[in-house]
Parts: structure tokens; sequence; C-alpha cells
């Protein structure tokens, strides 16, 4: 991981945290260079606690999500956090937005992209972020989209989220990574979030229920705890592993 650069596109404030906080802070600990990027604060489509005080306003629950996330976002390790805040619920990426991506991805120039998987049953905006961030990195490894000082990347790996409800959407996980040595700091990041209090025993249940199948197709009985993920393209090596 040590050589690694790590580009995460989350659609809302929390989902980097439920869906893939444990990897994200173990490639932090491991000396990756990651960056975040929160591409809104999910007001309106994932902050309903926040909208059941009364008197609440929008700058209210921006306030309260951006506080939650930087939160959760430093106890994972991110130091490289960039917020954007787009419209959610239904967020919209226009041209200009699809630009903001792939100059991004130049700038960074990541080895892995971690967003969200292809399938996401009830969230439009999973979905939207999704193929979104595919085109962006299309366009940002292909020589002829000349940007200025932003010379063309070269392939990333693209993984996807686990998305909410699994089954539903049609997921399987293609890759599972251990976050047992993390996993203290997923839990400590999630309960950041009062307003989506409801997910935080259910990701912390899936952790679990993912390490049982961690041990289950490595052998390996020291993973605790893991996270799954979509793999956008297929391993390619020298060797099986
Ligand atoms: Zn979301």
């Amino acid at each position: 991981m040590k050589n690694t650069t790590l580009l995460v596109f989350s659609a809302h404030a929390g989902d980097f945290v439920w869906r893939g906080g444990g990897t994200i802070a173990k490639y932090i600990k491991n000396g990756a260079d990651v960056h975040l990027v929160v591409m809104s604060y999910g007001i309106r489509g994932e902050s309903n606690d926040l909208w059941k005080i009364e008197g609440q306003t929008k700058d209210g629950v921006r306030e309260a999500r951006k506080a939650e996330m930087e939160k959760a976002a430093s106890i994972l390790g991110v130091k490289n956090l960039e917020q954007w805040d787009w419209d959610d619920y239904h967020m919209y990426i226009d041209d200009n937005r699809l630009d903001r991506m792939v100059r991004k991805i130049r700038e960074i120039r990541p080895d892995h992209i971690l967003t969200h998987a292809e399938g996401d049953a009830f969230n439009a905006d999973h979905e939207l972020v999704s193929r979104k961030v595919f085109e962006a990195s299309v366009l940002a490894n292909s020589a002829g989209v000349q940007i200025e000082g932003l010379p063309h990347t070269k392939q990333q790996r693209i993984f996807g989220f686990e998305p909410h409800q699994t089954e539903i959407s049609s997921f399987a996980p293609e890759v599972i990574i251990d976050i047992t040595e993390t996993y203290d700091l997923k839990r400590q990041a999630m309960e950041c979030f009062q307003a989506q209090k409801h997910l935080i025993q259910y990701y912390s249940d899936r952790a679990f229920m993912r390490g049982n199948h961690a041990r289950r197709c490595s052998g390996n009985q020291d993973y605790r705890y893991a996270e799954s993920f979509t793999r956008r393209f297929p391993y390619v090596g020298g060797e099986f592993v």
C-alpha cells in the first residue's frame, strides 16, 4: 500500500464511512496516499434524523453534516479532503461537473479509484456517481482529451462500494478486504453520524458478516471484520493470487 494512491469519490457525506471506512483507514495507516472527494452532504436524501428537529433549515443540516463528516474523515486519518457541496436527491452531473472530476483524476493520478458500485436499487445518486466516475476515468485516460498542465493518466482499477440493499441491488462481493486492524476506527467514525444513527449497527453487523465470508473464502482465521466491493475490470497478473 505504501506507494499506492487511492482516490475516493463519495456521493454523500457518510457513504465513504459506512461502505469503505475500514479500507480507507487501512490504506492510510499503511502509508498510502489517499484523497477523498465528498460530492454532496446528502442534505435532502440522507439526513432524515436532522430534518425531524423542529425549525430545521437546509443550512442547519449542511452545517451538521459537514461537521460530522469532517470528524469521521479525521478519525479515519484522511488528510486530503475536498467537499464539493453539490445538491443531492437528485444529483445532476453536467459536462462542467464531469470536467471537474476528470481534472481531479488527472491531478491525483490514482492507482485505484473507490466509488459507488454500478447497481444501487434505491439510490439514483449512487448509480449516477458510479457511471460518471467511470466516464471521467475514460476521459482522464484518453490522450486526445487535452487539458493544459494535466497530462492524461493511465488506466486505474475501479472498485465499487457494497450498496445498502445488497441482494435487492444484485450485488455479489468481488473483492473482500480484511479491515480487522482498522475496524475500531471505522466504528468510531460511524458514531460521528448522528443524522443516520440507525446505520451504525447495520454496518457493524455487515462488517462482522463479511469477516465471516473473508475467513471462509481465504482460510485465514485472523480475519474478523471485512468490507466487500465490486471490481470493474478483471484481475490481471503473472500468477493466480
Ligand atoms: Zn449516499
